[in-house]
């Protein structure tokens, strides 16, 4: 594949238009291409069955498919199932499918690797190679929704963005492909069946604020005290506590959306009930969630999951004030403990 050339998922319409009346040809054929690449999901222009042979070979003389190929899968015995992805320059994402009743939804990465070192994330250990395109980040999606529909027999449901890189890191691509996804001449999934998911880059936080998204946003807390959350989370190092929770104030006030906040329990580490004092006296700021996720340690690890007895002090303080509190188990531990191990697994 010739990867000089542009990927047609990141032509507008007008541009595919101006392209091919600049050929010679007519204007209503955009039309034709833009429904064949966002309705149906073509990954070639071959596909484009109704369009003229000639014009095909024109696209394809100019234009490439940044196609994410499924090259490995593998099932959990709780269903989960992980899909290793390979992009036209060989390299490799993750992306899941975690069925839920009647219900799959997709948790799909937006970079390749991660800037952002969490002490205990898989993928931040692997390093940052590049983001994602918006095209590649839709062809992701469209892959996982096919993929949904042929082993669970339904499309997706919803769509979490907590998967391999920080969305925040990559904000144009991000917001374009959600657009797309969302868009009535593509897919058409309601904003509100998908979630961002941010590690707490505060100054992006609020202009996701000033762009007025519909989607819902999570914060990945996992510790309200700073000095513990330096040490686990380095971006906190540049946007501490103080800052993230005027982001999310900011955030709050401009779309009345409620936050969901992600609290991994980190046995010794963040399961105190000085810790959940803190997580509740931080989460005062806008009305809020809370998920608490088990730990799921891996080999080499130095965390380990939060015991019994610290975890259910650690909700009962949360519910003694009030706040909306769920466990959410790992799921998908079997084949994976950690977001970034399957790529890292056949590297
Ligand atoms: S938890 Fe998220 S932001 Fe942190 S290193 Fe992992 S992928 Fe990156």
């Amino acid at each position: 594949m010739d990867l000089t050339k542009t990927d047609i998922r990141e032509l507008s319409q007008p541009e595919i238009e101006a392209f091919l009346v600049g050929m010679g040809e007519k204007k209503f054929r955009a039309a034709q291409v833009m429904e064949w690449i966002w309705k149906k999901g073509a990954s070639s222009f071959d596909n484009m069955s109704n369009l003229p042979k000639p014009l095909r070979d024109k696209l394809s003389d100019n234009f490439r498919f940044g196609n994410v190929e499924c090259v490995y899968s593998v099932a959990s015995v709780d269903g989960t199932r992980k899909f290793l992805f390979e992009t036209c320059d060989s390299h490799r994402f993750e992306g899941v499918l975690i069925p839920s009743g009647d219900r799959v939804t997709a948790c799909i990465s937006t970079q390749i690797g991660c800037q952002m070192g969490c002490a205990f994330c898989a993928t931040g250990q692997l390093g940052f190679k590049r983001n994602l395109t918006s095209g590649e980040m839709f062809h992701q999606v469209f892959s996982l929704d096919r993929l949904s529909s042929e082993i669970f027999g339904t499309p997706l449901s919803n769509i979490v963005i907590m998967g391999m890189g920080e969305p925040l890191m990559n904000y144009e691509n991000t917001l374009t492909a959600i657009g797309n996804i969302c868009s009535e001449k593509s897919m058409g999934m309601s904003p509100q069946r998908i979630t961002m998911s941010t590690c707490g880059i505060a100054p992006q936080i609020k202009r996701l604020a000033d762009d007025g998204i519909r989607f819902n946003l999570s914060i990945s807390l996992h510790s309200a005290i700073d000095s513990k959350r330096n040490e686990i989370m380095p971006i906190n190092r540049k946007y501490n506590l103080a800052e993230l929770s005027e982001a999310i104030r900011y955030f709050h006030e401009k779309t009345g959306t409620r936050i969901t906040y992600e609290y991994l329990m980190l046995g010794g580490i963040n399961d105190s009930l000085d810790d959940a004092r803190a997580l509740t006296e931080f989460t005062k700021v806008s009305p809020c969630k809370i998920n608490l996720i088990e730990y799921n340690p891996h080999p080499d690890d130095r965390f380990r999951k939060s015991g019994k007895v610290e975890l259910e002090n650690f909700i009962k303080h949360i519910e003694s004030r009030n706040v909306v509190v769920t466990i959410r188990k790992s799921k998908g531990s079997d084949i994976a403990a950690a977001c970034g191990q399957l790529a890292n697994m056949k590297k």
